[in-house]
């Protein structure tokens, strides 16, 4: 993102009004920015938030969740130490209907770029309303990953497993749905449930451990809510579906099959450690059920076949579409969301646009 900063640039633009003019565009600095992200990734998202607005000449004032707000806070203190001019970067940490609400409704911010549930989203939506400042969005999802019979399964298995338990499903773009084609459904749900069931839960300060707890007890109940939801509605868990032990936030990595497209577990965000299996007969039926929900963040597909890899990712409503690979993130890649999904992208050139207004110039010669 430091690159950025020297590459803003603007077009001369030929114009084809009768007279004569020198015609050009400029980008420049959005001006105050108000930043609000959550617990998830707390030092990632403070990195992913402030760099961009920095290349493009921003201030910020930058919002951490309350259950995180220590590494961003140390990061503030860094900034000071390398030298950033005092006001450039602020951190204020702060309950979100608190601090984050005012600095969404704040006149004096032109910006206001969000990383969080899609609830909040549209909270921030209206609370921006006051002085229509621009608004950009990264928010939930429940992301379809689809692996087709022709994958080299042992890969499929593996990424699938990554793809849902990475962070403890605490990722907006957690490959949450298991989509396979049935011939091989069986050795699919089972390879992902040995995954689950190899992860090793434990402290997060042991080094022997792959998966600590979750974030809060809140999340805890949260995930277990979901899971309850999804057992009383019919599903069946493969591995999993408890918590792991009596201490601490703990849920073990689960599989669940037996489900069907309407039920909660398959519509909606668990942000946990948590996946829904349900087999596809025929290819034509991938569109429309991986499109079936509020969200369109992300998606996986697995398969040897180019033809099909392709014309899927084109039929997917998603931002970001993974092909024999799951949660790869780039500053060079657009990120984002698709319908409920969000507003905006973050990285790549795109991420400029969310910092940047353009200003056209018109000069008669
Ligand atoms: P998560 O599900 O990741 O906890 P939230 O959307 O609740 O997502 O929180 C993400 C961020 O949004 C946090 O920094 C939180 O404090 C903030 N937040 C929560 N409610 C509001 C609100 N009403 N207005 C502005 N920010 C909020």
């Amino acid at each position: 993102m430091a690159g950025w900063a020297t590459k803003i640039e603007g077009h001369t633009i030929p114009i084809s009004t009768p007279g004569d003019y020198f015609a050009y565009t400029l980008r420049e600095p959005i001006g105050v920015v108000g930043q609000i992200i959550p617990w998830n990734f707390p030092l990632l998202m403070a990195a992913w938030k402030l760099a961009p607005a920095l290349a493009a000449g921003c201030t910020i004032v930058l919002k951490p969740a309350e259950q995180t707000p220590l590494s961003a806070l140390r990061l503030g203190e860094l900034i000071q130490e390398a030298g950033f001019p005092d006001g450039v970067v602020n951190i204020v940490p702060g309950f979100g209907e608190t601090a984050g609400a005012a600095l969404a409704a704040h006149p004096d911010v032109d910006k206001i770029a969000f990383t969080g549930s899609t609830e909040v989203g549209k909270l921030i939506v209206h609370a921006a309303a006051g002085n229509l400042k621009k608004v950009t969005l990264e928010l939930g999802g429940k992301s379809p990953n689809i692996v087709l019979k022709d994958s080299d399964l042992d890969r499929a298995i593996k990424g699938a497993a990554h793809a849902i338990f990475f962070n403890h499903g605490q990722c907006c773009c957690a490959g949450s749905r298991l989509y396979v084609e049935q011939e091989v459904f069986d050795r699919v749900v089972e390879g992902v449930a040995e995954e689950a069931k190899k992860i090793r839960l434990g402290p997060g300060f042991d080094p022997a451990t792959q998966m600590g707890p979750l974030v809060s007890e809140e999340q805890l109940q949260r995930v277990s809510g979901y899971i309850e939801a999804g057992l009383a509605d019919g599903a069946k868990p493969l591995c999993g579906a408890k918590r792991y032990g009596d201490q601490g936030y703990f849920v073990e990595p689960t599989v669940l099959v037996n489900v069907r497209q309407d039920m909660k577990v398959v519509q909606e965000e668990i942000f946990g450690p948590v996946v829904t299996a349900m087999p596809i007969k025929e290819l034509d039926e991938i569109p429309p059920v991986a499109n079936d929900t509020i969200y369109g963040l992300a998606a996986g597909i697995w398969t040897r076949d180019i033809s099909k890899a392709h014309r899927l990712a084109q039929q997917l409503r998603a931002g970001t579409v993974y092909i024999n690979c799951y949660n790869v993130f780039d500053a060079a890649l657009p990120f984002g969301g698709y319908k409920q999904s969000g507003w905006g992208r973050e990285m790549g050139h795109e991420v400029l646009e969310n910092y940047t207004e353009l200003k056209s110039v018109c000069i008669g010669l």
